[in-house]
């Protein structure tokens, strides 16, 4: 079955685009009463109609019969444009010519006449890919373009795109495409073409799109080319393996099993992907609330199927309920209003969660309860839970007068890592079993982290983490230091303290218990 479905069904006019109705009703209003810009630029992830919407728009304001904004789609400029041979509409990837040359050759060719139509329309996808010189040259025929152009930028990531651009265009915000709106469509094309598929099949293939119609469509495609015309659920979610829904899982295995490495690793596929991230995250807290029902017994609600609501049960058996809150509060609480595309707000609600799991696997030399056969306490113990939030205090580590000073820090170094508990940005996370103090040069401390802890060093290394680290240095240590990282090789990794220095294992070898086997999570 030779057929491209999103090529396909690419939608003709305006009001066939799926699930943007607030831009292409405002653009229809536009053209209804004559009133175009000179630049337009449509933002959102892919797959949301970007480049669909602007070659409308082109074609709507070249159409010949053109009376109520929307293109006729049977007069000759419609045909030409609809079939790919229109002359004056001008399309670059500017993931694949993001140079100055690209975008001079170009932009001389504006200064010309359109061949046929009304007007020469440039539609640059990507634009956020354009070199600095290119956006330059960019710049210059926005602030007086020609009459008879029109640009339609089309971008992913719009905070990539220098302000003087964004502010000579219209600008148009393109959303993920909402959940019914999506299914109506693929159920709509599966009719037109002969597939026969279970409305939950289409459903489950309209989520794991996570908002991408073009997605959905080549998912629907791909399940053609595989398995016919005859779509089932069950096999729908075999096939799924690759999609957000499965990342979902695999990053709630890697947050309540505290694994920071893999965790970061999938939030940063996620984003390298073209997901929107903030819908990931809704999807994600989403499914931790399903657990959440689960774990409480009302699974009814969770709104699971048979299968996976087996799968589920199985996996949080063994996870506290408070774990599971825990982590919703720290992804819910996600704050992307600076960085709305940043994969920086699910890294450090990972961290925070895995830093907070840290305490609690005893794996830290905190005192250990109590057990229940020895005497009661001279003073009743602060509950550990109340006890937390408090910083330490911090106590002054003087160096011996003739020792080396990086011997020193190093001997300290845990010591000072929990005086930085209460730090802003909670500064003892990010440094605990991520780096070690290197060497001492010209009042410098190094610091080397290792391989798999780049992500620490990368928040280390901003000037508002230097500044802390060097107050609390001079606090701890008597003397100003400032602080370089560098990246070591993951060997440089201390071992994990051997078992028996643990004093919770300690306390069971006393109670006649038997090492059996060792093994470090971290
Ligand atoms: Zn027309």
């Amino acid at each position: 079955m030779a057929l491209v479905l999103y090529r396909k069904w690419r939608p003709q006019t305006l009001s066939e685009v799926v699930g943007q109705e607030p831009v292409t009703r405002t653009l229809l209003n536009a053209l209804a009463t004559g009133r175009v810009a000179h630049a337009y630029l449509f933002f959102g992830p892919r797959g949301t109609g970007k480049t669909s919407t602007g070659r409308i728009l082109a074609k709507a304001l070249n159409c010949l019969q053109n009376e109520t904004g929307e293109p006729c789609n049977a007069c000759e400029m419609c045909l030409s444009f609809n079939e790919g041979r229109a002359v004056d509409l001008i399309e670059l990837d500017a993931a694949s010519h993001t140079g100055v040359d690209n975008i001079r050759e170009l932009i001389e060719k504006a200064n010309f006449m359109p061949t046929a139509a009304k007007y020469k329309v440039y539609i640059i996808d990507e634009v956020h890919m354009l070199s600095t010189s290119a956006f330059n040259a960019l710049l210059k025929t926005l602030e007086e373009p020609p009459p008879h152009v029109i640009f339609i930028l089309a971008t992913t990531e719009v905070h990539k795109v220098p302000a003087t651009i964004t502010s000579r265009c219209q600008r148009f915000d393109l959303r993920r495409i909402p959940l019914p709106a999506m299914v109506e469509r693929l159920q709509f094309i599966a009719q037109a073409e002969g597939i026969i598929a279970d409305p939950e099949a289409l459903t489950l293939i309209a989520r794991a799109a996570t908002g991408s119609l073009r997605d959905a469509e080549n998912l629907l495609e791909q399940m053609v080319v595989h398995h016919g015309l005859r779509i089932e659920t069950d096999l729908v979610r075999r096939e799924l393996g690759l999609t957000g829904g499965s990342r979902i899982r695999e990053l709630a295995k890697a947050l309540l099993t505290a694994d920071i490495p893999a965790g970061l690793a999938l939030i940063n596929a996620v984003a390298a992907d073209g997901l929107d991230i903030r819908q990931f995250n809704r999807e994600f807290v989403e499914f931790l609330r399903s657990l959440l029902l689960v774990k409480c017994g009302a699974e009814e609600m969770a709104n699971l199927g048979a299968e996976e609501l087996a799968d589920i049960k199985s996996s949080i058996s063994r996870i506290p309920l408070q774990k599971i809150a825990r982590a919703i509060k720290l992804f819910a609480q996600a704050d992307f209003r600076y960085a709305p595309q940043s994969t920086l707000p699910l890294e450090l609600a990972l961290v925070d969660y895995a830093s907070e799991e840290g305490k609690e696997t005893g794996l830290q030399s905190e005192p250990p309860k109590k057990p229940i056969a020895s005497p009661p306490p001279a003073t009743e113990p602060e509950p550990a839970e109340k006890a937390a939030p408090t910083p330490p205090i911090v106590q002054r580590i003087a160096p011996p007068p003739d020792g080396s000073p990086i011997e020193h820090i190093q001997a300290h170094w845990n010591d000072f890592i929990k005086a930085c508990k209460g730090t802003p940005g909670q500064l003892d996370a990010l440094l605990r079993g991520s780096c070690k103090p290197l060497a001492i040069e010209d009042e410098t401390l190094i610091l080397g982290f290792f391989a798999k802890s780049k992500f620490q060093k990368s928040k280390v290394e901003d000037h508002r983490y230097l500044t802390v680290l060097s107050g609390k240095l001079e606090e701890v240590f008597g003397k100003r230091y400032m602080v370089r990282c560098v990246l070591i090789g993951e060997e440089n990794r201390p071992p994990p303290p051997p078992l028996t220095q643990s004093r919770m294992v300690k306390e069971a070898l006393d109670h006649g218990a038997q090492i059996v086997n060792e093994e470090y999570i971290r």
